[in-house]
């Protein structure tokens, strides 16, 4: 006899031809029923619906029924037909049943419904089968899948970063070391500092925090790159905002001035969430409902409404004249707490806002100056419950330029001397942002902590799956 192919669920729900042999595998939602008849919702992560499977108790064994239960991994096969049930087109009538992996209802600590997220946390090697990471999991694929498919399809190519990297000029944060020297007796030098040129790459290595400089070299040969990887920061920052691990976007493009930047990163953003609302419906009505009451029209205002675009130096005023009550006082030269990134967003423009020309000595060393002297051609995108979800820039081209502003800030020049050949072999004006990819997801989901959008988070204190 042939060998019946595994349906998908969300195949089977969307089916208009019943009366057909299907067969299903997946994880027990609930069981219910009486002595009679038995109901098993049938959940695959195909889809957030699960299967109804109608059981005739009479036709199968007693054993086997009572190792149905939450949380177990059947197989079953039946004919797919029409259900009476309101709330779902169709559902199986079993004919065979195996059991893959029984659940023990006592200890299987997803057996009820309706855990806190912080709970849920503690079982993060157990969450992907509920609805809500279900939903999740599902959206952050679809937003990786969109963004490859955007730079694909507007001429950028992926550039892999790499994650170790043996230069820390980047200053986007406190980095993780990277070493194989024995910690308890490390090699010494004369002066009693550690020997790096004993450790694996004979120097001092820790991981990326960006791949931004890396994502320029590329440009400046491919004209149009991006990134697309983990980045590591390992500041102390307990936030819902911040992780250290997370993935970041960083498209890089030669020619590319700091308006062009602002366009790309609006189109972007817009094109993501629009491919959230055309793609992946189920999942954010499902999260509107429990989590956000005002998801939906928050990702529908945002694809039809420009942004704002703003000074730094305007939105310090406005700030300022806000009669807010700050926990982070503000004045000219400040760098912008979320607070303040959120009161413009969503109080005074209720609009995603643009925000450039920042004083330079809040922002890298590679932005490019301004003719003031005093601002660089900064650009931070800021949206609704987030704040920063990108952060970007216009890079300085200039060789002298650069080279003032990396010795103004003390940065060796022999760190970066690879970086520095660009600007002397052939540079070119050209610009680029990053977008922290768990904020984006943050925003799509409307989830409020940053560990509800990542299967595995990684927080001070925290890494334990
Ligand atoms: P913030 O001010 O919010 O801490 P940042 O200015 O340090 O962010 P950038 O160095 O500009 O961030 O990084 C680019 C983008 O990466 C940010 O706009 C944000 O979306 C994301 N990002 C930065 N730090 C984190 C983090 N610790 N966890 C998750 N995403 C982050
Ligand atoms: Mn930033």
């Amino acid at each position: 006899m042939e060998k019946m192919q595994q349906a998908k669920i969300r195949d089977l729900l969307k089916t208009k031809e019943t009366g057909k042999e299907c067969l299903v595998r997946g994880w027990v939602r609930t069981k219910r029923g009486n002595k009679n008849i038995n109901f098993i919702a049938l959940n695959d992560g195909s889809v957030i619906h699960s299967i109804q499977v109608v059981v005739e108790v009479a036709q199968f064994s007693e054993e086997l029924l009572k190792q149905i239960t939450t949380g177990a991994c059947i197989e079953v096969k039946g004919t797919l037909v029409d259900s009476p049930a309101s709330g779902q087109p169709v559902e199986i009538q079993a004919k065979e049943i195996i059991v893959f992996g029984t659940s023990d209802p006592e200890t299987y600590p997803l057996q009820k419904k309706g855990h806190s997220l912080e709970f849920l946390r503690e079982i993060a090697h157990l969450r992907p089968r509920t609805n809500t990471f279900g939903a999740i999991l599902r959206i952050r694929h679809a937003m990786a899948f969109a963004i490859h498919k955007y730079f694909n399809d507007n001429g950028f190519y992926y550039l892999h970063a790499p994650i170790i990297t043996g230069s820390d000029a980047e200053g986007a944060g406190a980095l993780f070391r990277v070493s194989i020297l024995d910690p308890k007796n490390p090699p010494l030098k004369p002066d009693g500092s550690v020997d790096f040129s004993e450790d694996f790459f004979g120097k001092e290595t820790k991981l990326t925090v960006s791949g931004q400089l890396q994502a320029e070299l590329g440009a400046l040969a491919l004209s149009l790159v991006y990134t697309f990887g983990p980045t590591f920061r390992a500041e102390n920052s307990n936030t819902p905002r911040h992780l250290a691990e997370f993935w970041m976007i960083e498209p890089e493009m030669a020619f590319y001035d700091i308006v062009d930047n602002m366009d790309l990163a609006e189109d972007f953003l817009k094109y993501l969430i629009r491919y959230a609302l055309e793609n992946c419906m189920d999942d954010l009505e499902f999260l509107n409902k429990m989590y956000d009451i005002e998801l939906i029209e928050r990702l529908k205002f945002i694809t039809e409404n420009d942004f704002i675009r703003l000074g730094y130096t305007e939105a310090v005023d406005i700030l300022k004249a806000s009669g807010q009550q700050w926990e982070f006082p503000v004045d000219w030269g400040t760098d912008l707490q979320a607070e303040h990134e959120r009161y413009l967003v969503e109080q005074h423009f209720h609009k995603p806002v643009i925000l450039t020309d920042y004083p330079k000595e809040i922002k890298a060393f590679y932005m490019k100056m301004n003719e003031d002297n005093k601002t660089v051609r900064a650009m931070d995108v800021l949206f609704p419950k987030i704040g920063e979800i990108i952060g970007g820039s216009q890079r300085e081209e200039n060789l002298e330029r650069l080279k003032n502003r990396i010795h103004e800030l003390g940065i060796p020049e022999k760190d970066i001397w690879w970086y520095l050949d660009t600007r002397k072999f052939g540079t070119a004006p050209h610009s680029g942002f990053g977008l922290g990819f768990e904020r984006l997801i943050l925003f799509v989901t409307g989830m409020s902590n940053i560990r509800d959008v990542i299967p595995f988070p990684r927080t001070p204190k925290n890494a334990e799956f």
